[in-house]
């Protein structure tokens, strides 16, 4: 059941770095990780973050967040 919320973000999408769908920003999380040896951020959707998707170079805490 969508909030009325998510329904005013809804042209916020991003695409998620581990499956590549297109996601709300509202079920997305980002990630800090490395890439070329610089940090970046990983957009990935709640669950591929869920399911214990890190990017590389990965150090920091996720709390999995209800989807
Ligand atoms: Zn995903």
């Amino acid at each position: 059941m969508p909030s009325e919320k998510a329904k005013e973000n809804k042209a916020l999408v991003a695409t998620c770095s581990a499956c590549g769908k297109k996601v709300s920003t509202e079920s997305a999380v980002a990630l800090t990780g490395l890439e070329d040896g610089r940090r970046k951020q990983f957009v990935v959707c709640v669950g591929c973050a869920n399911h214990g998707w890190r990017p590389p170079g990965f150090a920091g805490i996720y709390s999995p967040r209800p989807q």
